[in-house]
This record gives C-alpha cells, sequence and structure tokens, in this order.
C-alpha cells in the first residue's frame, strides 16, 4: 500500500488524509503542535463541495455540522433593516469540522508534536525529517501546513504572502450571553453591516461542543478594518514589546488594543451588533493574498492554504482545501498511482482553481483594500459601495465555486 506523508493536521491537511484513504493508499498525518487543536472556535461557510468531500470521507454532513440560515439582511448604523432577501447558506464552524475528521481518523495516524524541518527526495520516495530528528518516509508527501508552510519556503522561498491592506476582527459570544430581544431580532439571521470604509458580518455557528442546538449556539462576528503596515506593526506588538508579523496570537493582543476597537464598535456598528461585539474577547487577523506559481516538486504537493490563500469573503477556505484533496485523490486513482502523472494533473487543475479563487475574493476585498489609498485616488466602486452588488456577491458565491470546480478540467466526483 503506498504511503502519504501528510503535514500539517488541520482541515487541509485531514481532508487530504481521509481522500488519499479513500482510494487506498496509507495517510499518516504530522502536526507540530503537541497538543489537539480544539481551540480555534471561529465560524467558517460551507459550500456544496465540501459536503460532498466529507461524505466521500465517510462523514455525514448533517444538521450537526452547521446552522441553515434562511436570510440576509443589511443594517445601517442606527439598527434598521435597509435591505432583506432570502439565502441557503450553512454556517458551521473550524471546531466543528476539526472533530468530524479528527475522530474519523485512527489515532495512530494522526501524529501531534512533530515539527517538519526539511525534506528530502531519490528517485524512490520522499524523507520528511523533524525537528527532534525523526525520519519518515512515503511515495508522496502533502504540504498541507498552512499559510507559513515550511514546506513551501523549502521549494518556493520567493512566494510569501502579501498583506491585503485591512484585518478581519472576530468575536464569538455564546447565544446564552445574547441580550434577549437581540437574539429574537437578528441570531438566526445572516447581518451586513457596511461602516464607512468598513465592512462587517455576523452570523449564528456551532456552540461549545460543536452543539447546533437552538439556545446553545454561538454568534459569530468578522469585522474587516483597513489598517495601514504600520499601524499594524504596533497592533501586532505585545505588552513585552515583542512583534508577532504575521499575527499576534489572541492572549497576546494588548489591552488597551482591545478596548479601542470596542470603543469603535459603539461608536460605529448598529447597536443590535456592537452590543454582542463588546461582550466577547475579540481578537484579529491580518487579512493575506497568497498564490503558488507552481504546487509539485517530485514527489511534494502543496494544498490548502500552503498552496493558495483565499481572503474570507467568499468564505471558502476550507471548501478550497476540501476540492484539492478530492483533486489529488482523484488524479492518483485515475492514472493507477502514476505519481509523476497525477501531480502534473493535480498541478494543472488546482493552480487554474487556486487562481481563480484567489481573485474572486480579491474583487470582493477591493473596496477594502482601496481604503488606503487617499479618496481622490480611487475609483468610483472604491469610494462607493453598491449594497445590491454585495448581496448579489453573496447569493451567488455557492454557484461561482461550482463553476470554478467544473472549469479545472478534471472529471472529479464533486
Ligand atoms: C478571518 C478569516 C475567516 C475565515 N473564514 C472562513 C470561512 O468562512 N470559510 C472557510 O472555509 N474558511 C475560512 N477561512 C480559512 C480557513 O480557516 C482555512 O482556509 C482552512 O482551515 C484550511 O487551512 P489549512 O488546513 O490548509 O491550513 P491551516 O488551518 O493554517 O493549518 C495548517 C496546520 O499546519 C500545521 N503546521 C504548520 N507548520 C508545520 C510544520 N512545520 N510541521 C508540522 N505541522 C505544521 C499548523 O500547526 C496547522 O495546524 C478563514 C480565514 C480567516 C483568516
Amino acid at each position: 500500500m503506498p504511503r502519504a506523508l501528510v503535514i500539517g493536521g488541520s482541515l487541509g491537511g485531514l481532508l487530504a488524509a481521509h481522500l488519499l484513504r479513500s482510494i487506498g493508499w496509507d495517510a499518516v498525518v504530522f502536526e507540530r503542535n503537541s497538543e489537539e487543536l480544539a481551540s480555534r472556535g471561529v465560524g467558517l461557510g460551507t459550500h456544496p463541495q465540501l459536503g460532498a468531500a466529507l461524505r466521500r470521507a465517510g462523514i455525514a454532513f448533517d444538521e450537526t455540522m452547521g446552522i441553515r440560515v434562511p436570510k440576509v439582511i443589511c443594517l445601517d448604523r442606527e439598527g434598521r433593516v435597509i435591505v432583506a432577501q432570502p439565502t441557503t447558506r450553512v454556517m458551521s464552524g473550524w471546531a466543528r469540522l476539526y472533530r468530524a475528521l479528527r475522530d474519523a481518523l485512527p489515532a495512530q495516524d494522526y501524529r501531534l508534536g512533530n515539527v517538519l524541518q526539511r525534506i528530502e527526495q531519490d528517485p524512490d520516495g520522499v524523507t520528511a525529517i523533524f525537528a527532534d530528528g525523526t525520519r519518515e518516509r512515503g511515495e508522496l508527501l502533502v504540504g498541507a501546513d498552512g499559510v507559513r508552510s515550511t514546506v513551501r519556503e523549502q521549494f518556493l522561498p520567493q512566494a510569501q504572502p502579501l498583506y491585503a491592506g485591512y484585518v478581519a476582527w472576530r468575536g464569538v459570544l455564546d447565544e446564552a450571553q445574547v441580550p434577549p430581544a437581540i437574539r429574537r431580532e437578528i441570531f438566526d439571521l445572516y447581518t451586513i453591516c457596511l461602516p464607512e470604509g468598513e465592512q462587517l458580518i455576523g452570523y449564528p455557528v456551532p456552540g461549545r461542543d460543536n452543539d447546533t442546538a437552538v439556545g446553545r449556539r454561538s454568534y459569530n462576528i468578522v469585522w474587516y478594518r483597513p489598517i495601514d503596515a504600520q499601524t499594524l506593526a504596533g497592533m501586532c506588538t505585545d505588552a513585552a514589546g515583542t512583534r508577532h508579523p504575521g499575527g499576534i496570537p489572541p492572549p497576546l493582543i494588548r489591552a488597551e488594543v482591545i478596548a479601542h476597537v470596542k470603543a469603535d464598535a459603539e461608536r460605529q456598528l448598529p447597536p443590535q451588533i456592537a452590543e454582542i461585539f463588546v461582550r466577547t474577547v475579540p481578537f484579529f487577523q491580518p487579512i493575506f493574498d497568497l498564490e503558488s506559481p507552481r504546487l509539485v516538486f517530485g514527489r511534494v504537493v502543496l494544498a490548502g492554504d500552503a498552496a493558495f490563500v483565499v481572503r474570507p469573503h467568499v468564505g471558502a477556505g476550507a471548501t478550497k482545501a476540501a476540492v484539492d484533496a478530492v483533486t489529488l485523490a482523484d488524479c492518483l486513482h485515475e492514472t493507477g498511482d502514476d505519481i509523476a502523472r497525477a501531480l502534473s494533473r493535480y498541478e494543472a487543475a488546482q493552480r487554474k482553481f487556486g487562481s481563480a479563487m484567489v481573485a474572486l475574493a480579491r474583487e470582493q476585498g477591493a473596496y477594502l483594500s482601496a481604503q488606503l489609498k487617499p479618496r481622490h485616488e480611487r475609483t468610483a466602486g472604491e469610494r462607493d459601495r453598491d449594497i445590491g452588488a454585495i448581496l448579489h456577491a453573496h447569493g451567488t458565491r455557492s454557484d461561482q465555486v461550482g463553476a470554478m470546480v467544473a472549469a479545472r478540467g478534471i472529471d472529479a466526483r464533486i
């Protein structure tokens, strides 16, 4: 049985391991963290292709996997509904998907505390060398080690994430802590707010313990705010003066940075959303674009965020990782495990797909990126937002992702 070494134990790595196992490979996941990744309880959008990939991994995409939102609304600063339209999205959470994928993998094939350091290859196989000196050998290595990928750094040091000019402030609140009137009014809906130069979305997600039952869910806020690189550097400096250029761990964000964003929330957001946001312990993530010009290096292949980072507007980071995993498995299966041929087909399909996804998300975030330019240098679309266009983009996202999947020229079963 051929063996795949999968580097990275988040959604991308788990999806790749499951799909490879579904075609008869032995796939082992190596994750650098020494403890279970269980604490990233933030919301995550889904698309039908993610559900299809999970089903191929033997995991049901049922009502426990996320919360179906029936309507999208846009609130003005005073909290009035200015637009409302039906929607059909299912909002899940990183932790919910992680749990399902992790539980379905045999414990001995998910190895914590393995920090990949470098990779060696020869005509017969690939060797992963870990920080403690351990060596593991396989026929294929999948680099699913995220935006700061060690695998990509070894083969493509020039491919670096580019800061998009804004951050996403995120806050999650237990349903029981949302004031009852606000809960009744907006909790079940997908809410968009457009403060000047900014954008915010709020929606329900599975709660603590991944519960989707009414009363036990959580509310998730993502607030996009343009921040210039210098201010960002200050925000990414902790109380001890240490800088965290790629993004500061949430517990290290300085108290005054949090106090500042909460004060802004009370001034700039609709009252319902501000009331929720100020009750959270918010944190921020700088938004990046990343496009890898190559995905295959001999027996090594990039997948998920290690290959392409899609801005969150399309809500499709996990879906893209799922499409990568399905395509890789299908290419290997269809070529009878001829690794060179399979990987070349994978690269042709997923470079096209990844670039199209990055472009779509960049287009949807263009208004936010443009806010750092002087107003007179912005195009009309960058100065004024068209709510209709935002709602249209929201409504057609899954169709656009589906069209991109179909356009890859691979007969994958998704
Ligand atoms: C603000 C924001 C909102 C988002 N919203 C959505 C959304 O609504 N919907 C959606 O689908 N996606 C969303 N995403 C993206 C989504 O979280 C990721 O795209 C998805 O989890 C796939 O990532 P991944 O597994 O490839 O990488 P990651 O999740 O980054 O995981 C990489 C893993 O590799 C491990 N690792 C790194 N280096 C090494 C090493 N040297 N050795 C061993 N292990 C290593 C890391 O510890 C980590 O566990 C959002 C992202 C952001 C920033």
